[in-house]
């Protein structure tokens, strides 16, 4: 299973010999109104052929975190310090030319809107052989076959002709499409996968996660898989890190987070989460607030703000002392273990049945 550590970093080796290893990221960018701390000390571990679903509302750092893993931030107004090593390879002091080989050879990332990705001057054919001449040496007409081989995989028809299309002439579902045959082209060992159904239809949303189940079997590459839905992370991942407010709350495996959720936001988001089975006039359950300006986090656990639990910690702490993620299995949170089996058991399973 994917392996998730301490989030302090405290005590971890500079090299566990994971795939992926991450350790006390910080990533800051700077603005006209001040300094916004996007990621604040995030550490995980991803194994190569393993899913890792990260969950978070929009600015948590779950998007930030993967850019910056593929170096896609711009380094004139952002800080990156900490350590992201892949495959052994160290990448926030990387060369620009050495993160070039990187991206779309051995890590590439899906996009949730391919037409951003996919320019409208080229086609489909020559955006996905590219790369795969660019990063292998291959022979122009050897990358366009490779090409029109990988839309055959990722299910578009006749793709021997529909490689000659432009993005306008593929529909939103063979779009995403044509970008995941564009990110396997050159049978990447990490996918990052950003929201990559959201803007799509269910029945195309259930087919394309199939796609990239299939093709992880296929190519074994590790797959980080971000979204804010927490049934198709159900449906992908071995493993899930919740973010908020630039750090994880809470991680363990799919079966551990989603059947004995262990932090208060988890809970929220379960309960948030519409149920096929419900009663359609029963409202949804929102998180009550929003998301923290990361301008200015707030003091003590970022969460405290939106907690209805505080009181059973009692006194200042949530807002004062900022709860550490244990190692293994947890979350970050000062409510003790029995406080949070009782609060669950009670208050929020009967909400999700
Ligand atoms: Fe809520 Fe306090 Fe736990 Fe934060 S530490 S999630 S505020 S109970």
């Amino acid at each position: 299973m994917t392996t998730l550590t301490k989030e302090s970093g405290a005590g971890a080796p500079a090299d566990s010999g994971a795939f992926l290893s991450v350790r006390d990221l910080y990533v800051r960018f700077k603005t006209e109104d001040g300094v916004v701390k996007a990621v604040d000390g995030l550490s995980f571990e991803l194994e190569r052929g393993k899913t890792l679903g990260i969950v978070g509302e929009s600015g948590s750092g779950k998007s930030v975190t993967n850019l910056t893993i593929l170096g896609l931030h711009n380094p004139m107004f952002t800080t990156v310090e900490g350590e992201i090593v892949l495959d052994g390879q160290e990448l926030i002091t990387a060369r620009e030319s050495e993160l070039e080989k990187v991206r779309g050879n051995k890590a590439a990332m899906i996009f949730q809107d391919p037409l951003t990705a996919l320019s409208p001057y080229y086609t489909v054919g020559r955006q996905i052989a590219e790369p795969f001449w660019k990063h292998t040496g291959a022979s122009k007409k050897a990358a366009w076959d490779r090409a029109v081989e990988m839309l055959g995989k990722v299910g578009i028809p006749n793709p021997k002709e529909r490689a000659k299309d432009y993005p306008h002439q593929f529909s939103g579902g063979m779009r995403q499409r044509a970008m995941i045959a564009m990110a396997l082209v050159c049978d990447p060992d990490l996918l990052i996968a950003d929201e990559p159904t959201t803007a799509l239809d269910v029945t195309v949303q259930a087919q394309i996660l199939d796609l990239l189940k299939d093709l992880q079997q296929e190519f074994g590459s590790a797959i980080i898989f971000i979204t804010h839905d927490l049934g198709v992370i159900a449906d992908m991942a071995d493993d899930i890190m919740v973010m908020y407010a630039g750090g994880a709350v809470e991680r363990g495996s799919v079966n551990e987070v989603l059947r004995s959720p262990q932090h208060p936001y988890t809970w929220g988001l379960l309960n948030s989460m519409p149920r096929l089975d419900s009663d359609l006039s029963t409202p949804l359950a929102p998180i009550p607030g929003a998301p923290p300006s990361l301008l200015k986090p707030p003091s003590g656990c970022r969460f405290h703000p939106r907690c209805t639990f505080q009181g059973e910690v009692g006194g200042a702490r949530c807002v004062d002392q900022l709860p550490l993620l244990p190692a293994g299995r947890g979350g970050a949170c000062h409510l003790t273990a029995e406080q949070k089996q009782t609060i669950f058991i009670e208050q929020i399973k009967p909400r999700l049945r």
